[in-house]
C-alpha cells in the first residue's frame, strides 16, 4: 500500500447504515473522500485493495480527556466515589507539563486509532501552568493536543473548555487554577488564538454548571454560535451537582443552561445521567445531542444514563470513553443497551444498528465532523475493518454480523483503520507509532 492510499476498496462485508451488513461492497475513493459505493460486487476488481471481515465507518469518540489515560488501574483500590476519584485525577493534572502532555496525548490518541476511533472530541480544560501562571503561548497545551492527534492519525475537535469556579459560588483553588482563565471574556480572548488545520477543528465547552456561572455560560454559548462551533458541557453526572444547582439557582443544570441560551442543535450534554422530566423535554425539544460514556459512568459509580428515554425524545446519542478507564467504543455502544437491561428487566431497547449509529455518525455530528461517520458518496473515507476470524467473532454469519460486532467485538478485533483514504493501522499495527511504548514512557513520567 502506497502512502497515497488505494483507489478502491473491496469489502467482504460492509455496514452502510441499515439493519444488516451488505456483501461484496466496492468503495471507490476520490482523494480523501468516498467517490462511489456499489453493493453485490462478488469479487474484488484488480485495482481494489481487499478488506476482510466487516467494514464500518470510523468510530467517533465524542468525549475524551486524554491525560486521564494515566489514571487507568490506579484508582481502583479502596472505597470511594466520584469525588475521591477526582482527588486522584487532580494529582495527575497538577503534575503534567506540556511536553509530557503531548507524549501522553499522542499515545492515547494512537490507542484510540488502534481501537478503530478515527475522530475524537477532546474536552480540554488544562490550559495553564502551576498556580495558573500563563505559558508564553497561552494555548501551548491545546496546540500540543492538536499536534498529538495529527501524529497519531486521528481527526480531532479541540473542545476548548471554559472553567472558572471551584464549585457554585466558590473560587477556583489549587490545581483548578490551571483550568481557569478567570473570566469568560479572557477565555474567549485566548480561544480566539486557536485555529483549525487539516484534520483538526476547534469547538467550545462549558465545563459544568459547577465551574461556569450562568452569565459566563451565556458568553461561551454566544461565542460558539458566532463561529457555528459545536458546544459541549458536562451535565448532571452526579446527584450532588443537581442538588447544588437547585439550591443556588432553583433550577436543574439543564434548565439553567437552557435559560442561558446554551441549548441548540450544536449542543451536546455529556453524561445527562440524572435528568428530570422537564430536562428530557428541553434536550429533545432543543434538538440537542447527548454523549453517554457508560464505561466511565460505571467506573465512577455515576449511575446508568437514560439512553432509551433520550432517544425517545429525539436527543441525538453519541458515545465517549471520557476518563479512558477503557478505550473500546464497542463496549460503550453495547453498554447503552446492557446497562439499561439490568435496570429495566427488558431486552432490546436499542437495536445493534442504532448503537452503531451512535458510535459513528452520532459522534461525528456531535463534534462537528458531519461529513464523517458514514460510508456514502462524498463522505470522508474514514473506515474500519473488524476481523471476524478471531476467537470472539468466529462463526459470525452475514445476517447477524452487525449484532455480533456490536455485542461481542472488542477493540482488539480491529484490523485496519483508514483515515481520509489512507491506512493508519494495518493488520492491527499502527503504521507510525509504537503505541504501548509511548504510553509507558508518558505514564512513567507522572506520579504513581
Ligand atoms: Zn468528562
Amino acid at each position: 500500500m502506497s502512502a497515497k492510499g488505494a483507489s478502491a476498496l473491496w469489502c467482504e462485508l460492509a455496514w452502510l447504515g441499515g439493519e444488516r451488513a451488505e456483501e461484496g461492497v466496492l468503495i471507490e475513493l476520490d482523494g480523501e473522500r468516498v467517490g462511489a459505493v456499489a453493493t453485490g460486487v462478488a469479487s474484488p476488481p484488480p485495482q481494489a485493495t481487499s478488506l476482510a471481515g466487516l467494514t464500518i465507518p470510523g468510530l467517533a469518540n465524542a468525549h475524551s480527556h486524554a491525560f486521564q489515560r494515566a489514571l487507568r488501574g490506579r484508582t481502583q483500590a479502596g472505597q470511594g466515589d466520584f469525588w475521591t476519584w477526582r482527588r486522584r485525577m487532580y494529582e495527575i493534572a497538577e503534575a503534567i507539563e506540556p511536553d509530557v502532555y503531548f507524549t501522553l496525548a499522542r499515545a492515547t490518541f494512537a490507542e484510540m486509532v488502534l481501537a478503530g476511533i478515527t475522530a475524537v472530541g477532546e474536552f480540554h480544560y488544562l490550559h495553564h501552568g502551576a498556580d495558573g501562571a500563563r505559558y508564553e503561548d497561552p494555548n501551548v497545551i491545546g496546540r500540543a493536543v492538536i499536534e498529538a492527534a495529527r501524529e497519531a492519525g486521528i481527526r480531532i475537535t479541540l473542545l476548548d473548555t471554559c472553567y472558572l469556579h471551584g464549585g457554585i459560588g466558590r473560587e477556583a483553588d489549587g490545581v483548578q487554577l490551571r483550568f481557569s482563565d478567570g473570566s469568560a471574556d479572557a477565555w474567549a480572548e485566548r480561544v480566539d488564538g486557536l485555529e483549525a488545520r487539516a484534520g483538526a477543528r476547534v469547538g467550545a465547552a462549558i465545563h459544568s454548571v459547577r465551574a461556569v456561572d450562568p452569565e459566563a455560560a451565556a458568553r461561551v454559548a454566544a461565542f460558539a454560535t458566532e463561529r457555528s462551533w459545536p458546544l459541549h458541557a458536562h451535565v448532571s453526572e452526579q446527584p450532588a451537582e443537581n442538588e447544588d444547582c437547585a439550591s443556588a439557582y432553583g433550577k436543574t443544570p439543564t434548565g439553567l443552561l437552557a435559560a442561558a441560551g446554551v441549548l441548540s442543535e450544536r449542543f451536546t450534554a455529556v453524561h445527562a445521567t440524572h435528568l428530570t422530566e422537564a430536562d428530557f423535554e428541553l434536550l429533545g425539544g432543543g434538538g440537542c445531542g447527548v454523549c453517554l460514556c457508560p464505561t466511565t459512568e460505571r467506573d465512577l459509580a455515576d449511575g446508568v444514563g437514560p439512553a432509551r428515554r433520550l432517544a425517545d425524545v429525539n436527543a441525538r446519542i453519541s458515545l465517549g470513553t471520557d476518563s479512558h478507564a477503557l478505550i473500546d467504543i464497542f463496549e460503550e455502544a453495547r453498554a447503552l443497551e446492557l446497562d439499561e437491561r439490568l435496570e429495566s428487566g427488558v431486552r432490546g431497547g436499542h437495536s445493534a444498528a442504532e448503537l452503531l449509529r451512535a458510535a459513528t455518525a452520532g459522534g461525528c455530528d456531535s463534534i462537528g465532523w458531519p461529513e464523517a461517520g458514514r460510508i456514502a458518496p462524498q463522505a470522508l473515507a474514514d473506515l474500519v475493518t473488524v476481523g471476524l476470524d478471531g476467537v470472539r467473532l468466529a462463526g459470525t454469519s452475514t445476517h447477524h454480523a452487525v449484532e455480533s460486532v456490536v455485542f461481542a467485538a472488542s477493540a482488539a478485533d480491529v484490523r485496519d483503520v483508514i483515515v481520509g483514504g489512507r491506512f493508519i493501522v494495518r493488520d492491527g499495527v499502527h503504521l507510525s507509532l509504537d503505541v504501548a511504548a509511548g504510553l509507558d514512557e508518558a505514564i512513567a513520567m507522572l506520579p504513581e
